[in-house]
């Protein structure tokens, strides 16, 4: 009996742990996504607010710092509209983010333009080129159904605008954002312009900043064994921030799930009985949007050396986890796979754990191409589909196989030898 009780009080004990877990990780969530820090990008200092709040979440949970400061300090390049941006169709208002994005790359412009819209038969990025300079000095904004990926953003001369048509909310992306290009390019979701619209007015001040200040955020857990050598857990807390002075992206997915996952895992190994036996780096980088800035810079400057790190693991949208998950890499290092489907099938953890090669897609590939074990994790699964919209929110958000990740990556660091 009294056995039974003990037994009883233990489950309940580990039980009320996990949960623990998994609500504290809701809560840096809610923050993280909060509108307070408008999208952890480069106005209204989103990210320094997000980092600022990262540093407290370490240090109450007495996550060490190196020289008494938990940040790395660099600065980017990054376009910006930071006023008022109007769109209109024929005198219909837009909503942005909802109906449109325009391009990090699109400079200034105020007036109202005719459209015109390209054939529907553009078959390659050639043919698109082809097509467009055919209404060179036209004036007009051109509509193009067809979406030349590489092209978007690019400068054509004597062309004003290019307007492509998406079927869905459209997604924005800063990476072009480095440079102000010629052209104004915009994403207009299909069902917000009409087929036989005439025109556009549209209001957009772009303001360029050299070098916006931004900075990493470190912490660190003292090894019991091998106190010099490290494994690093690392993701990208920033996100888009804001387009126009109301739009905002909160980015619950991209990356608040990552960013939560390693502040929880530093307040996990910051505890005295779970102290590993590798020392522990919990990095966050800012800058990954605008092109992995944050994870450039520390390969390139590193706080501990390149040569102690055993082993790198990024984390970057994990709030699924229905269909498993995908390790970028996981193909060069079978030794790894091996311990996670070992691990995975002795604690039921994942449906799937799938091995990708190598992809320069987040904040592991710096690390990666100076010959760092690195890989990056990301989970499967279609109860959060939204990406680099208005709409990546935290309402109802999944974390489907948070308990399940965070279980298999804690025990793993166990088994690193
Ligand atoms: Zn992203």
């Amino acid at each position: 009996m009294k056995k039974s009780i003990f037994l009883f009080i233990v489950l309940a004990l580990s039980f009320q742990l996990h949960a623990q877990d998994i609500e504290y990780a809701r809560k840096v969530l809610g923050k993280l996504t909060a509108k307070n820090f408008h999208g952890r990008g480069y106005l209204k200092k989103g990210d320094e607010k997000a980092a600022h709040y990262i540093a407290r979440q370490f240090e109450k949970n007495n996550v060490q710092n190196l020289d008494s400061v938990y940040f790395q300090s660099y600065n980017f390049a990054i376009n910006t509209f930071p006023g008022k941006i109007v769109v209109e169709i024929d005198d219909t208002k837009l909503n942005p983010g909802e109906d449109y994005v325009i391009s990090c790359s699109s400079p200034t412009v105020d007036g109202t333009f005719t459209l015109a819209f390209l054939p529907d038969t553009i078959p390659t990025d050639s043919g698109f080129i082809q097509t467009i300079n055919e209404h060179k000095n036209s004036g007009a904004f051109l509509i193009s159904n067809y979406y030349p990926r590489k092209l978007y953003g690019k400068t054509f001369d004597g062309i004003e605008g290019i307007i492509i048509l998406d079927k869905k909310t459209p997604g924005w992306h800063v990476s072009n954002g480095n440079k102000v290009q010629n052209t104004v390019w915009l994403k207009i979701k299909k069902t917000a312009l009409p087929d036989d619209a005439k025109k556009i007015s549209i209001s957009a001040t772009s303001l360029f900043i050299d070098e916006y200040k931004t900075q990493n955020v470190i912490g660190f857990v003292k090894g019991k064994k091998h106190p010099d050598r490290f494994i690093f857990f690392t993701a990208h807390y920033d996100h888009l921030g804001m387009m126009g002075n109301k739009t905002w992206f909160p980015g619950a997915n991209d990356n608040g799930s990552g960013t939560a996952m390693v502040i929880d895992l530093a307040r996990h190994f910051a505890l005295s009985e779970n102290q590993p036996d590798y020392s522990i780096a919990f990095v966050l980088f800012s800058g990954e949007e605008a092109g992995l800035h944050g994870s450039s810079y520390y390969a390139n400057n590193p706080l501990f050396p390149l040569e102690q790190i055993r082993m790198l693991i990024n984390l970057d949208m994990v709030g699924t986890g229905s269909e498993g998950i995908t390790v970028v890499n996981g193909k060069a290092y079978q030794d790894v796979m091996n311990a996670f489907n070992k691990i995975n099938e002795e604690n039921n953890f994942l449906p799937e754990i799938k091995a990708r090669g190598e992809a320069c897609n987040s904040d592991h590939c710096p690390f990666y191409k100076k010959g760092v074990k690195s890989i990056f994790i990301y989970t499967r699964g279609k109860e959060h589909m939204e990406y680099h919209t208005i709409k990546d929110v935290d309402d109802n958000f999944p974390f489907t196989a948070y308990e399940s990740l965070f279980g298999l990556l804690t025990k793993y660091v166990k088994e690193i030898r």
